[in-house]
């Protein structure tokens, strides 16, 4: 990567802080899906080996600015511990004098978890100063900056922004050393054998990626409820299924600004709805023929076959978003079927954000997948221009 990492700079013995993305599922108290914290390991080991004192850091959830018992990070350090085999300190605040005593205590090679640090509202200010205050005091114990925490490097907050204004050197961990190189890859595909598989939800979080990655690719498959928004915007019928205006407004925008590269950009031509308005019965349909009271919540079989064949042959596949509501059997298939599609394709494949890993992971066929990114939101944005800001403030190499 072109930004220095913790290889680049001598930082034997010294107090490093490090931004570490600890964000996980948790439901009450317990950790659901832990590889963000298996993630951060490479990292804090090397820091470990170079006689380093680790402070870390990291946000869980959205305590909104106020001290959220459910939101404590308490859980993650009993889980690093397990994972390292070492004990890993938690002091209950991120910032101050507890801190301070805590790491007072530090030896060389010692771990410590400090509390959630959007416990305080300046964390996320939209105010710079405050940023870049709040980012002082976190910085306080410390020599230097790590930021590891690839999937919170879209936002320019206090620990992934404001730090870098107090400390030197600030270095790329091994996790955004490892997101960004593979996610570079699939930025510079060539253009040929270069599919992209979108689904999900939301067109208006997408319409940065379609716009960036549309002229770039071969192929862009749509599927999910996304693809609800680009009929709604063609004028079709998509009964009660799931499809906001801004979402169609979105797609609208794309319709209006992408011109001739539109014709890579394809929708699935029959589905799975539900009669929602009656008696719950599911059934088979074209694409334009979803009725008034039916919510289409799945692609159907021809396209799950023409996608699957599609992906089978690309040389690099780059997918965000289920094909459906993965979560209700039987609506689950179509993004089963792309998923084992990426697994069964011989090209270079990554997927990225949270419900298209988590939907890999049920399904089976993570480890088919050659690069799986922690960061949902960042790793979409990451695709529009091939740089995310916390990781613009860290040191050039
Ligand atoms: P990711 O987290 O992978 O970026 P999104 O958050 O954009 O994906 O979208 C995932 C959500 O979209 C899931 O909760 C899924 O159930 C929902 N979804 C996808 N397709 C449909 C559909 N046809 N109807 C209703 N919900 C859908
Ligand atoms: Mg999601």
């Amino acid at each position: 990567m072109y930004k220095a990492t913790v290889r680049d700079r001598e930082i034997s013995g010294k107090t490093a802080l490090v931004r570490v993305d600890f964000n996980v599922p948790l439901k009450n108290g317990e950790i659901g899906d832990d590889t963000r914290i298996r993630a951060s390991v490479p990292t804090i080991e090397y820091l470990i080996g170079k006689g380093c004192k680790v402070i870390l850091c990291a946000h869980l959830g959205r305590p909104k600015g106020k001290v959220a018992p459910e939101f404590s990070l308490r859980p993650c350090a009993v889980r690093l511990a397990e994972v390292l085999k070492k004990d890993v300190g938690f002091v209950g605040d991120c910032i101050g004098d507890e801190v301070g005593a805590a790491v007072a205590k530090m030896q060389a090679g010692d771990v410590v978890l400090l509390e959630n640090t959007r416990f305080y509202a300046e964390e996320e200010s939209k105010d710079e100063a405050s940023i870049v205050e709040f980012g002082g005091k976190l910085a306080a114990p410390a020599d230097f900056f790590v930021n590891d925490a690839f999937g919170a490097c879209h936002r320019n907050h206090g620990s992934t922004y404001g730090v870098t204004k107090h400390l030197s050197p600030c270095v790329a961990g091994f996790l955004v050393e490892l997101e960004t190189d593979q996610l570079t890859q699939i930025l510079q595909a060539p253009q040929e054998g270069f599919v992209v598989v979108l689904g999900g939800a939301k067109v208006e979080d997408k319409i940065g990626v379609i716009k960036s990655l549309l002229p770039k690719c071969e192929t862009m498959l749509v599927g999910g409820a996304m693809s609800w928004a680009f009929f709604k915007a063609k004028g079709m019928e998509v009964g009660l299924s799931l499809c906001e205006p801004e979402s169609v407004a979105a797609a609208k925008d794309i319709y209006a600004t992408m011109g001739g590269d539109l014709k890579k950009l394809k929708l699935p031509t029959d589905v799975y709805m539900k009669n929602v308005a009656g008696d719950h019965q599911i059934k088979h349909a074209a694409a334009d023929a979803i009725e008034p009271g039916w919510d289409a919540l799945d692609i159907g079989d021809e396209t799950r076959k023409a996608y699957a064949e599609v992906v089978l042959k690309a040389a690099n596949v780059f997918w965000n978003g289920p094909m459906g509501k993965y979560e209700d059997k039987p609506f689950n298939e179509g993004t089963l079927a792309v998923a084992k599609a990426m697994g069964d394709c011989p090209g270079f494949n990554v997927v990225g954000g949270g419900d298209s890993v988590a939907a890999v992971t049920q399904m089976g066929v993570a480890d088919t997948i050659d690069h799986i990114s922690t960061g949902g939101g960042a790793s979409l944005e990451f695709l529009e221009d091939g740089k995310l800001p916390a990781i613009e403030a860290l040191d050039d190499k």
